[in-house]
């Protein structure tokens, strides 16, 4: 069989769609984690249950490229919205997805309180043992391109598809001028917690990676919850496999010595 593609979600409802059209399913565990083998649409897969947050997301990332090989990595799910333009059901190609969770604080003294905007992001790859690895914005990662022209090539009847940033962290922001914050700095159009994780992970193997999110609440314009939206970007991202064409490996001749 050819190498699979992983497709994870966090959580059961963001997998349970994929996990009922796969055929010859084979469910196996790791640890905490569990991946279902199959063909979706006659394309060999691997559905992942991470698990919620930035750990989980990154350990079971490791488990299924150290597992499985892929061809690349598609993590989707829910999200919430930092744009006032985007409705639960809309959904996020993320160009980019950058880290929401690594900051550094400048000093404060007690009793000064606390001013997260005032955080300066952190370069969790720096190799430099210096004491100053702040960045001037947060670590940022790019879809693959084959992966995101298929998913802009790829049906959504549910509602609008756009290109746009995804912010990730262990944090589910309710303030909305840390949000404001956040979508008029970085560029974010939702949040969530586990694809900039995932990215990074897979930046490491060298694996192509894409976030898919649907919008599932928008503080920023009242929308509540509503976890259903969830189905609806596996249908997505099911739909766009059969586009997606991985680049064809250089034979082994051409390549250079
Ligand atoms: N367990 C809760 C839902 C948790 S939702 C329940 O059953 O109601 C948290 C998950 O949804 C995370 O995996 C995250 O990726 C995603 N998510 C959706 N909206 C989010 C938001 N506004 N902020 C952060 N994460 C969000």
């Amino acid at each position: 069989m050819s190498k699979p593609i992983v497709i994870q979600g966090a959580m059961q409802v963001e997998v349970a769609v994929l996990v009922s059209r796969l055929s010859g399913a084979v469910c196996e565990t790791a640890g905490g984690w569990t991946f279902w083998r199959g063909l979706l649409g006659g394309v060999p897969v691997v559905i992942s249950r991470t698990g919620m947050g930035m750990s989980n997301a990154a350990a079971a990332t490791a488990i299924a490229i150290e597992r499985y090989a892929p061809l690349a990595v598609i993590n989707q799910g829910t999200a919430g919205g930092h744009d006032p333009q985007l409705l639960p059901h809309d959904l996020v190609l993320g160009t980019r997805v950058i880290h929401l969770g690594a900051f550094q604080s400048p000093y404060r003294a007690p009793g000064a309180g606390s001013d997260t905007l005032a955080w300066r992001p952190l370069d969790l790859m720096d190799q430099s043992e210096t004491a100053d690895f702040t960045l001037p914005v947060p670590m940022s990662f790019a879809a693959d391109p084959a992966l995101l022209a298929a998913a802009r090539r790829a049906a959504y009847p549910a509602g609008q598809v756009v290109d746009g940033v995804i912010g990730s962290s262990d944090v589910w922001n309710n303030e909305l001028d840390r949000i404001a914050h956040f979508h008029a700095r970085y560029g974010t159009l939702v949040e969530e917690m586990e694809a900039a994780s995932v990215a990074q992970v897979c930046g490491q193997y060298g694996v192509p990676f894409l976030c898919v999110r649907v919008v599932s609440n928008n503080i920023v314009i009242g929308a509540p919850h509503d976890v259903a939206t969830a189905n609806a970007c596996q249908a997505f991202v099911a739909g766009l496999l059969p586009l997606y064409l991985p680049p064809a490996p250089i034979p082994a001749l051409l390549r250079p010595a």
